[in-house]
């Protein structure tokens, strides 16, 4: 075992770099003006496959570094630049998870390159979970999956709801129900492809915050797909029902294992924004005076700055912790995966919030980014797991006990 450190690589301190000056001279100059646009900003997309920051190696490599943390360090420079464009340059992650986490070796190298697409023609993924009536409870789905042996084919049915990328994806990742009575554990993943008739955009959803990021409906009507589409394929989709109908028990720890792997990586998210408001405001507190003096000299200015960067160091630790574990293999006790995520979603919406206080009314209009880093924090608190949710899980591993 290597010496305790947390420097950086010299390897991981170019990624760093080169990241955050996409970040600082593609990324942010930009961020406004999608935000208020509203759309998927498809020119900073196209920059970043051009210069090689968005493609399947790229991704790869941040995801195989020995460390773990290279991933966590890559997401806080980019929502350093902005979080609603890393959203929409990085949501096809999250489809990409999906495929890796549930499909064959096969699946994996037919579908993760198109979920990227080449630098020249980049494509996008979604990941389609929630539903209407399933959002923190994803036993309940009713989207259904229903075989249809004389064609080897699935036919889905079903509304998916505030889904990034959703109906504008080439490759959509659904996770819908194949036995409804086995809740959670009757559930399989699919990989859709582009075009595929029966599957379409229904809304739009008009956002709070990270508004360059598309979030929508997706809909299934009698969309059909190859048998082959079902990840992991029926073969063992059928062993695992005949398994969980006997009453012998799901794989409980490997679910937890890529829910806690994968967190890190949302609240690296979280701690970029942080720190970009945290930045922002110790310098206008700094150049701003009132009294006579600056607005730093105050120590009720000064201490806020004080907890502010003290909060988004202790994210940073957590979630690299966190990274660490994943990639050492090291099992999640105390849900250490929930607890970056927990802690990193609520330091970015107390420390944005701060940051707005500092600049007072110039934090309030849109001439400053902390009014719009204050509304792209709130998310951090809602998605992949909501607060409450990420505090059941740790309660749970802490203590043993079936808290509800
Ligand atoms: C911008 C955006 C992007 C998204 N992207 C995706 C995506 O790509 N793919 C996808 O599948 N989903 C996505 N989601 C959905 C997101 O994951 C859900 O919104 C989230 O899981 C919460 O579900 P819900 O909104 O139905 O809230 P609910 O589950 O209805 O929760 C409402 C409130 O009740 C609390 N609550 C619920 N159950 C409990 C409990 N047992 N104990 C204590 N409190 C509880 C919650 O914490 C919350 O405060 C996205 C959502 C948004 C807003």
């Amino acid at each position: 075992m290597s010496e305790f450190s947390l420097e950086l690589t010299e390897d991981q301190l170019q990624v760093q770099k080169w990241v955050h000056d996409f970040a600082e001279t593609v990324v942010r100059p930009a961020a406004a003006e999608w935000d208020e646009r509203e759309e998927t900003p498809w020119p900073v997309i196209q920059e970043a496959a051009k210069v090689g920051l968005y493609s399947l190696d790229f991704v790869a490599n941040a995801f195989s570094d020995p460390s773990g943390i290279l991933l966590p360090i890559v997401m806080e420079e980019m929502c350093w630049g902005d979080a609603g464009i890393s959203l929409a340059v990085f949501g096809t992650t999250l489809g990409v998870v999906g495929i890796f986490g549930n499909g064959t070796p096969e699946q994996v190298g037919e579908w993760v390159p198109q979920c990227f697409g080449t630098a020249e023609d980049p494509k996008m993924a979604a990941f389609a979970v929630s539903e209407a009536d399933a959002g923190s409870d994803v036993s309940s789905l009713r989207t259904r999956a229903v075989y249809d042996e004389a064609k080897d084919e699935w036919v889905l049915n079903g509304t998916k709801t505030w889904i990034t990328n959703g109906g504008i994806a080439d490759v959509h990742v659904v996770v819908a129900s194949v036995d409804p009575d086995l809740g959670s554990r009757g559930q399989a993943s699919f990989v859709i492809g582009p075009n595929t008739p029966g599957l379409s955009q229904g809304q739009k959803f008009s956002k709070l915050g990270i508004r360059a990021s598309h979030t929508a409906e997706v809909v299934l009507e009698d969309c059909r797909i190859p048998g082959s589409q079902l990840l992991g394929g029926k073969e063992k989709l059928d062993e695992r029902l005949a398994r969980v109908r006997e009453g012998k028990k799901a794989r409980t720890q490997a679910a937890m294992a890529t829910f806690e792997a994968s967190r890190p990586a949302v609240a690296a998210m979280a701690v970029g924004i942080g720190r970009a408001a945290y930045e922002y405001a110790l310098e206008y507190a700094k150049e701003r005076k009132q009294f006579g003096r600056a607005i730093i000299e105050n120590q009720a200015i000064a201490f806020k700055l004080a907890d502010m960067c003290t909060q988004v160091d202790v994210a940073r630790l957590l979630t690299w912790r966190a990274g660490w574990m994943s990639k050492a293999g090291k099992s999640f006790d105390h849900a250490e995966g929930s607890m970056s995520k927990l802690y990193a979603g609520e330091m970015v919406t107390r420390v944005t919030e701060e940051a707005v206080q500092i600049l007072g009314g110039a934090g309030y209009v849109k001439d400053h980014p902390v009014e719009r880093w204050y509304r792209d924090s709130k998310i951090f608190t809602i998605f992949e797991g909501t607060s409450e949710i990420q505090r059941l899980v740790i309660a749970r591993a802490i203590s043993g006990v079936h808290i509800k």
